[in-house]
């Protein structure tokens, strides 16, 4: 069973009034911090939505009513006469719950839709999960979401997509309600990998940040003097927006700055950690590769070709 009570936004029903509108008829699995907003997002672009989550929290489900949405009460009653249906949970084993077990998507007799997962789940699981869609012969796309709840309020988020490439413009647009980026990234997967790399890097850089400023913290300089200065530097900006496409990106390794040197400086800051009683545990993990690579080629080659160092000892051509 599915409720609705009449919000500002309702369209006629018809399904062929939907499809020369080009409007979608969408199932929503999982409206919490962020699926709420991308559902409201949906909706308010004129979207007809059917939303379920057995855990919703009051607020979330009243600002989806009062949009025009429909609660259902089970996955079998959201599922009826859908275009899509998307889940948007926690993690792998929710999204394994409600795609095989009890009251699943795979169990409904309709299966005429397009299935997109947008949480953020292992990329194997991805891979899985659409196996078994495929052998239904419904189509699914992996598209997990960067960027933050700001971003899902304002149908700002940044999608990375994976899946069959020629039936991407099908979801684009709907997709588009939600993000101002919408990425293909690649085969089924590929929208998770990506999503993964990119928390990787952010998720590790936080901390290397977090020990860069404690040691500016300790030292006595001004914070926002040292922040100004910081942001000028590889530090700040990132590698990616400096020296790798000039450099290794460029194929061009020839010591500007050699990894000999980036050692030195990096003992110079631990040594500095030290002295200060800070424990500075991500420039210690990463003194080790320094360390095994100054007793390789690498130690007179250009800091940036330490990518070519990792894709080495990792066996990667
Ligand atoms: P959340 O916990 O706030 O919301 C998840 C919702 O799923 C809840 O409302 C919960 O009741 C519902 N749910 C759980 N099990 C369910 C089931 N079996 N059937 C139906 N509904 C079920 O989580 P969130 O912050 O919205 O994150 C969702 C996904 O988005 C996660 O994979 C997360 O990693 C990813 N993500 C989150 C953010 C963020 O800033 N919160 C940003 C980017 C990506």
């Amino acid at each position: 069973m599915c409720v609705k009570t009449e919000g500002p936004i309702r369209i006629n029903k018809q399904n062929q009034h939907y499809k020369e509108l080009n409007m979608s008829k969408v199932g929503f699995i999982g409206v919490g911090t962020m699926g709420c907003p991308m559902a409201s997002n949906i909706v308010s672009k004129g979207n007809d939505l059917n939303f379920y989550d057995p855990y919703v929290q009051e607020n979330n489900k009243t600002k989806l009513l009062n949009l025009g949405a429909k609660h259902c009460l089970s996955i079998k009653d959201l599922v009826q006469d859908r275009d899509f249906v998307i889940t948007m949970l926690p993690n792998g084993t929710n999204v394994k719950d409600v795609c095989f077990n009890n009251d699943s998507l795979l169990q409904q007799e309709q299966k005429n839709y397009i299935f997109i997962d947008m949480s953020t789940i292992l990329p194997s699981d991805s891979i899985n999960i659409n196996e078994e869609f495929k052998s239904n012969n419904i189509f699914m796309f992996d598209a997990p979401v960067a960027r933050l709840v700001n971003n899902a309020i304002d149908g700002t988020l940044l999608i990375m997509v994976g899946g069959d490439k020629e039936k991407f413009d099908t979801i684009k647009p709907l997709l588009e309600t939600m993000g101002s980026d919408v990425i293909y990234c690649g085969s089924n997967g590929s929208g998770s990998k990506m999503k993964i790399i990119n928390n990787y890097m952010s998720i590790v850089s936080n901390i290397v940040t977090a020990e860069s400023l404690s040691l500016v913290h300790k030292s006595g300089i001004d914070l926002n003097l040292a922040i100004n200065l910081l942001t000028t530097t590889a530090a700040g900006k990132g590698h990616l927006n400096t020296s790798y496409p000039m450099k290794v990106l460029n194929n061009d390794i020839a010591p500007g700055f050699k990894n000999t040197l980036a050692l030195k400086d990096l003992k110079l800051a631990l040594e500095q950690g030290e002295i200060d009683g800070i424990d500075l545990r991500t420039g210690k993990s990463a003194l080790k590769n320094y360390e095994d690579a100054d007793k390789t080629k690498y130690k007179d080659l250009d800091w940036t070709s330490m990518f070519n160092y990792i894709k080495e000892i990792n066996n990667l051509d």
